[in-house]
């Protein structure tokens, strides 16, 4: 079995868009920054033998604001930087459309799915996000979990195993734990 890192993208990968003191994703290639650090955070975990997923929630498609092209146009630019794995995406609006998807996070299902399509063993993988959303997922979905604190005007819920400034912080603790 493998074991993978599952990514949240906006504020781990990317440089989220600041409106309002709220953290946006990026509307456009253009505005996709990847962050300091990350390229090599990434190579860092690939060397360990971890696989790297990212598994991103881009509700803005869903509720009509955000074309699914430029997700895509910006994902593309995404793997052409960085050695991805596979990519899930959930373009679920949210609870305003009615029953929120399985694979919406906090829900487990993008990680599920990839788990089960790659062989991957989830107690022996990590997810790492900066909202309360990804903590949640990657708890229920039985994996160790990393908060990346940008200080967002945000409550979590489930308790991170562990916290980091950034990706590259988040690299160090996970390639320096081991579970028996
Ligand atoms: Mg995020």
């Amino acid at each position: 079995m493998k074991k993978a890192v599952f990514l949240d993208r906006d504020g781990v990968i990317n440089r989220p868009i600041i409106r309002d003191g709220k953290p946006f994703p990026p509307t456009s290639v253009e505005e996709f920054e990847i962050l300091p650090g990350v390229p090599e955070a990434c190579a860092k975990l690939k060397a360990a033998g971890f696989l790297l997923v990212v598994a991103t929630n881009q509700p803005d498609v869903g509720r009509g604001t955000l074309a699914r092209e430029t997700v895509e146009a910006i994902h593309a630019k995404m793997c052409a930087a960085l050695p991805l794995d596979h990519i899930e995406v959930c373009y679920d609006g949210g609870s305003a459309h009615g029953q929120p998807s399985e694979f919406r996070k906090p829900a487990p299902g993008m990680l599920l799915r990839a788990a089960r399509e790659l062989g991957i063993n989830l107690a022996q993988s990590w997810m790492v996000g900066d909202r309360w959303r990804d903590i949640d997922c990657g708890a229920a979905a039985g994996c160790r979990t990393v908060f990346i604190d940008l200080g967002h005007d945000e409550t979590l819920r489930a308790t991170p195993d562990y916290r980091a400034k950034n990706l590259g912080e988040a690299a160090d603790i996970i390639t320096a734990t081991t579970r028996p």
